[in-house]
């Protein structure tokens, strides 16, 4: 009995190609949560320690499908995992012992020590990676050869980012519409493979901050750039590559048909092919990662010339192993196809003895073969005939000698299925030992498709190489949105734009620029051509020099998460927490609109104090924040290192025209109504509106923010009212009050505070 779970399947009708899989155990320690992240249908494995207020974050960030957590943690941290909305599946407590763990877990790798997996000092992730293990072999009934290292990840050689940050900048999934047109990584992805895409993926949402790590993977993307044509041919190679990780899981659950075993072979002797494109001393790079690819040609070989390329999809019946292998096998298939010479020479023998015209000879699963003569020709049906079955037109009749060939063609089909299956689970054995190495190769394949399709999107889009520093500045000239440059038209131009600055003197800029006029957009850019650099890929850009970014934050436009009970204010305020309690030495914030979602007066007090922490914070974080807010002009001009830029606006009779350029200085101009103009809104009401903006400028609502630093007599007064109000509802007795006297009170109330 197998057991199929979210997070444990292997079946393609629900897998996502190109797509992980995965399922985590997490193991709550004091302090921690070791959590073990498992693709149980390409054998990934790898974990790392967590805070738990980085839970929900975890699982969002690599969607996992399913949480393996013991049962009586589970009691204990009940409330929190409940509200994780996934699959909880609870398993026995025994692995919570550290000694029974880690012998479990090196018997399952076949090694004396955690040590090569750098965990074997770090109790709590021994236990999740034990408990992950044990729940797929319980599952599956031990078909986890597959699986056969373990990776314990640092957070230091990763850039972080959070869940809101991947939501916000769309790289998986569109805001809007929760589908991957409008992504990055749908305007980004050119691989071919299915490895390829779930690595380039891996990439993407794990961008590295070790500069000569990223300067290898984009060394490799310029040499297939300046050699487009070998990049080509291997593009066309890789084209023919199945899933090679996905089927050596299969392998390992002894789940594969002969002829994913012979695609696997064929995909992994493609390396041979690339590494011949690759000779040039041109590819370098390139040159030097084939050359550590393992050598298991003794496997593939063994494979093609095992299994017939022609094996059909339904291998249980045989007929998928060549002729020569097994001389048992040759021997049963030699009976079998002249048992149908027999067949037709039997058929002539006996309609020439008994004279009766066409006998057929046929085989039903019930009676097995008989020979079938008409009606009206049974007169001179023989003897030695016996009868077997009676149709409305003809008899069926057997002979011994008809019986016999019988036996010895059902037992010769018998056998050949039953040697046919044996040679297969040979194989399958014998490809198991070498799981490791292919696995690697699988991923060399997949390293080459990203490399070549970062490199065809490049040349395609025009981006650039980035230049890589540990300044703490970020210069990126003539910068474009990727996604949003890709869905304009050709006559609708993206406008690129220059972003320029440092932890000096350009730490925090304030943009300012009414709706509508592409700030949103200039931010995420931004971010997107931070991750995009980090991962090891050109960006959308004139020229790019960018310091190593370890935490990259966004707030980016109010979602409303109503379904889990949040108002749009207070996931604002939430992603904004998030933000000021983990600051880094190297972070990048990018925030938008601050404070929106309550009344003026209190956001821009929000904005404002944000805005001045994160200037003043000892880690200097770079800081854009686009705000409608214009108070905060002022305190850009306040403070030492911060600067207002706005988006550049032309004011033409009575319409304004975005132009899209991000220029120094702010404004103070909303144009909202000139937007409204443009969405539609009836001329009456725009005309109404610009009177009632008249008015209110005249009052000058918000000319002196810094008032609201005295606003305490306000406040006061405000306080005193609340407390008369409470102690008079205290005086009401609800129990025999009716509801026509309580309306009456309600209403005595709501007219002394107004
Ligand atoms: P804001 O944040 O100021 O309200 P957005 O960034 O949301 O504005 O931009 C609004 C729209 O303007 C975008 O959806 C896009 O179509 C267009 N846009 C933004 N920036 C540019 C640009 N640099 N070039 C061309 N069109 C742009």
């Amino acid at each position: 009995t197998e057991i199929v779970s979210p997070g444990v399947s292997l079946s393609n009708n629900y897998l996502e190609q190109g797509k992980n899989n995965y399922l985590a155990s997490i193991v709550f320690g004091k302090k921690e949560i070791a959590i073990s992240i498992l693709d149980f249908s390409t054998g990934e494995f790898f974990g790392y320690s967590i805070n738990s207020k980085n839970l929900k974050n975890t699982i969002n960030q690599y969607g996992i499908n399913e949480l393996i957590v013991s049962d009586s943690q589970y009691r204990e941290y009940k409330e929190l995992l409940d509200s994780m909305n996934i699959m909880i599946s609870k398993v026995e407590n025994w692995y919570l012992d550290v000694k029974i763990a880690s012998d479990y877990l090196k018997e399952h790798f076949k090694v004396h020590s955690l040590k090569g997996f750098g965990i074997d000092d770090k109790p709590l992730l021994i236990k999740s990676a034990a408990f992950a293990i044990n729940y797929v072999n319980n599952n599956y009934n031990k078909k986890t050869h597959h699986i056969t290292s373990y990776k314990k990840k640092t957070t230091d050689n990763y850039m972080i980012l959070d869940s809101y940050t991947i939501k916000n900048l769309e790289i998986f999934e569109s805001l809007s519409s929760g589908d991957k047109k409008g992504t990055l990584i749908n305007v980004l992805d050119r691989t071919v493979s299915a490895g390829g895409s779930r690595l380039l993926k891996k990439w993407i949402l794990q961008p590295l901050t070790k500069i000569e790590d990223i300067n290898k993977r984009l060394d490799r993307v310029e040499e297939f750039l300046c050699n487009s044509n070998i990049r080509n041919s291997i593009i066309e190679l890789i084209n023919d590559c199945s899933d090679i990780e996905r089927i050596v899981s299969k392998i390992s659950a002894n789940k594969s048909n002969p002829r994913e075993i012979l695609s696997l072979a064929h995909s992994i002797n493609i390396l041979d092919s690339i590494k011949n494109q690759i000779c040039s001393k041109k590819l370098k790079n390139n040159k030097e990662l084939l050359e550590s690819v393992k050598d298991i040609s003794s496997i593939t070989n063994k494979i093609l010339s095992t299994i017939d390329e022609d094996a059909p999809s339904n291998y249980l019946k045989g007929g998928f192993i060549k002729d020569n292998i097994n001389e048992d096998l040759d021997e049963y298939r030699k009976v079998s196809t002249d048992g149908t010479q027999w067949l037709v020479d039997y058929q002539k023998d006996i309609e020439l003895k008994t004279k009766i015209n066409k006998i057929k000879i046929g085989y039903n699963r019930v009676f097995g073969y008989y020979i079938e003569v008409s009606k009206g020709s049974v007169s001179k049906v023989p003897d030695y005939f016996i009868r077997k079955q009676t149709l409305a037109n003809a008899e069926r009749y057997f002979t011994e000698e008809l019986k016999e060939y019988e036996n010895k063609i059902l037992n010769a089909q018998e056998n050949i299925v039953s040697i046919e299956l044996d040679i297969l689970s040979d194989l399958r054995i014998e490809i198991l030992t070498k799981i490791k190495d292919i696995i690697y190769n699988a991923k060399i394949i997949s390293m080459i498709d990203v490399a070549t399709s970062i490199s065809k999107i490049s040349e395609k889009r025009n981006y650039v190489r980035p230049n890589l520093n540990n300044k703490k500045s970020l210069f990126m000239e003539g910068a474009r949105h990727p996604v949003i440059e890709h869905l304009l038209s050709i006559e609708d131009d993206f406008i690129d734009n220059t972003l320029d600055v440092s932890k000096d003197k350009k730490q925090v800029s304030i943009i300012t620029g009414p709706n509508m006029s592409g700030k949103s957009t200039f931010l995420r850019q931004v971010g997107i051509i931070v991750i995009l650099a980090q991962s090891g890929c050109y960006v959308p850009c004139q020229k790019a020099q960018i310091s190593i970014i370890d935490r990259l934050f966004t707030r980016v436009g109010a979602s409303d998460n109503l379904s889990s009970g949040e108002s749009t204010f207070l996931v604002e305020m939430n992603e904004t927490a998030n933000i000021l309690n983990n600051l880094t030495n190297r972070s990048l914030i990018l925030l938008d609109e601050i404070g929106r979602g309550t009344s003026t007066y209190d956001g821009l007090s929000i904005a404002w104090s944000i805005t001045e922490y994160l200037h003043n914070s000892k880690y200097l974080p770079i800081t854009l924040f686009a705000t409608h807010y214009h108070e905060l002009i002022d305190l850009a001009n306040k403070l030492d290192r911060a600067n207002n830029y706005s988006v550049d606006v032309k004011e033409h009779n009575e319409d304004v025209i975005f132009l899209r350029k991000i220029i120094k200085g702010g404004t103070n101009k909303s144009y909202g109504i000139h937007v409204a103009k443009m969405a539609g809104i009836p001329n009456n009401v725009l005309k109404r509106a610009s009177e009632i903006l008249n008015n209110l400028s005249k009052d000058n609502l918000s000319s002196n923010f810094e008032s609201i630093n005295s606003q305490n007599t306000n406040e006061k007064e405000n306080t005193t009212i609340n407390n008369e109000i409470v102690e008079r509802l205290k005086l009401i007795d609800v129990n025999n009050i009716t509801p026509f006297e309580a309306l009456i009170k309600l209403n005595e109330l709501v007219d002394d505070i107004n």
